[in-house]
């Protein structure tokens, strides 16, 4: 099955795509965390995307469907993926489809604007696990150090609130458009779009997309 997850930044995406590669065992394809990946290795690739990820803005469509059909290539993605953040303009849809990369499913998360950025501006990683935190919701023991090295926690230079509302209005302008584009392809029966509701629970939420691909992989 091939799976797109879309929503705004902050939404939750991430975690529940990890509840739905476990389940399916397809590779999670998350364009964010491969161009992180790109700077952390101090690829060309990398420099070139660090100034823009940094404001908040978009990576080129060219670098990042270039990005993507490489990794369509490796074969754990014979028998389905689940794409995370890509695609997020309406170019980079028309690319898969050109490329005739077609989706199964549309999962959208939803959630507010005002609740995405007291989400993202808490959020604190410990660079060398990866391990994160959240100021108010999950907090460490010992405020600004991680609870296993105790090591200093960082905040993602693209958590800082000014540059999520740039994030924000980046999605409102160029993703949004993807929710009618995918829609529309729901209603032509080329796919199913399900939207939920990003504000329950983690679990609550996980139960829902559970169940909707229990049915999807009963009917094929
Ligand atoms: P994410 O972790 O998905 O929120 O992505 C972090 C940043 O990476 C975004 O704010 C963009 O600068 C860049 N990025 C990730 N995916 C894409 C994409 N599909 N198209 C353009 N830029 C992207």
């Amino acid at each position: 099955m091939n799976i797109l997850l879309i929503g705004p930044p902050g939404a939750g995406k991430g975690t529940q795509a990890a509840f739905i590669t476990k389940k399916l065992n397809i590779p999670h394809i998350s364009t964010g965390d491969m161009l992180r990946a790109a700077i952390a290795a101090g690829s060309p690739l990398g420099l070139k995307a660090r100034s823009i990820m940094e404001q908040g803005a978009l990576v080129s469509d060219e670098i990042v469907i270039a990005l993507v059909k490489e990794r369509l290539k490796q074969t754990d993605c014979n028998h389905g993926f689940l794409f995370d953040g890509f695609p997020r303009t309406i170019a980079q849809a028309d690319a898969l489809e050109k490329a005739q990369v077609l989706l199964d499913l549309v999962i959208e998360i939803a959630v507010p604007d005002e609740v995405i950025v007291k989400r993202l501006s808490g959020r604190r990683f410990h660079l060398a696990s990866g391990r994160s935190y959240h100021v108010l919701y999950n907090p460490p023991r010992i405020e600004g150090c991680d609870d296993v090295t105790r090591e200093p926690l960082i905040q993602r230079e693209d958590d800082h609130e000014e540059t999520i509302r740039k994030r924000l209005s980046v999605y409102q302008v160029q993703t949004e458009p993807l929710r009618h584009y995918y829609k529309k392809l729901a209603q032509a029966a080329r796919l199913q779009y399900m939207t939920v509701d990003g504000l329950r629970e983690i679990n609550d939420i996980k139960n829902d997309i559970m169940l909707a691909l229990t049915k999807i992989e009963r009917s094929v």
